[in-house]
């Protein structure tokens, strides 16, 4: 099929989903391909084997039309991670959502996981990985994000094991990462980290790819220079899509 560029442009231009769907990223596991989506700043879409999981469904993206979820994950309880209407537009009976112990609190019909747990659900394995601040906050002797609140999550499907790191900063935690084929590390100040600190943090646990992502207003050019000479793969998506 020819495909006319300036119609497909304009295309995309029309349609958030469409501009979203090319963005898809597919990777091949020993359970079958698993397929990763970028809906907007945090919000993510993950589809393997016939079902759908959500990680932090939240305003703006429009969810009518989009698939209902079998599984919701949340990483904290600020409004880009935790949204009761997004959750609920995507929600079917059935719906599992996993979460923080402190986001269950408002999302009651969550299951509470904490940091360092590890759960299974159908065929993916799912740890909750600290995330929080280690200097960054609204005023001096607080932190935006404190630690014990707030998961990353490795999520392992046939044997490929991808992190989404949440809100944080480049903890320890993070740095003790081991065996990550994709990683989905947040860029942003002033809330998480800038790209070099990003980037330096990635260096120590070095996955093969690594996708910034909650990176509202840093220059990514900044994070790739970064990672250089390092042998890990950097793809920069839209997560902002018009
Ligand atoms: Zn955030």
């Amino acid at each position: 099929m020819k495909l006319i560029p300036g119609f497909v442009c304009s295309l995309l231009a029309l349609s958030p989903l469409a501009h979203s769907a090319s963005q898809t990223q597919v990777f091949p596991t020993s359970a079958g391909p698993v397929s990763i989506t970028p809906l907007n700043h945090a919000s993510t879409l993950i589809e393997a084997g016939g079902k759908v999981i959500y990680l932090d469904p939240a305003k703006p993206v429009a969810f009518s039309g989009q698939p209902k979820a079998d599984l919701i994950l949340i990483t904290d309880i600020h409004g880009d991670h935790m949204d009761p209407d997004s959750i609920k537009e995507i929600s079917k009976a059935g719906t599992d959502i996993l979460a923080p112990p402190a986001v269950v609190q408002t999302v009651t019909s969550a299951k509470p996981i904490a940091n360092e747990e590890t759960k299974t659900w159908q065929d993916w394995t799912i740890e909750a990985v600290p995330a929080y601040n280690l200097k960054r906050g609204p005023s001096p002797g607080k932190l935006f994000h404190d630690k014990g609140r707030g998961n990353g999550y490795v999520l392992t499907y046939g044997g490929k094991r991808f992190y989404f790191s949440g809100d944080t900063e480049g903890v320890p935690e993070m740095r003790a990462l081991k065996n990550i084929d994709v990683a989905f590390v947040c860029v942003n100040l002033p809330y998480t980290m800038p790209p070099d600190e990003a980037a330096d943090a990635v260096k120590a646990f070095h996955p093969k790819i690594v996708i910034p992502y909650h990176y509202r207003g840093s220059d990514l050019t900044v994070f790739q220079k970064g990672l250089e000479g390092t042998g890990i793969e950097v793809r920069l998506l839209d997560w902002y899509p018009k």
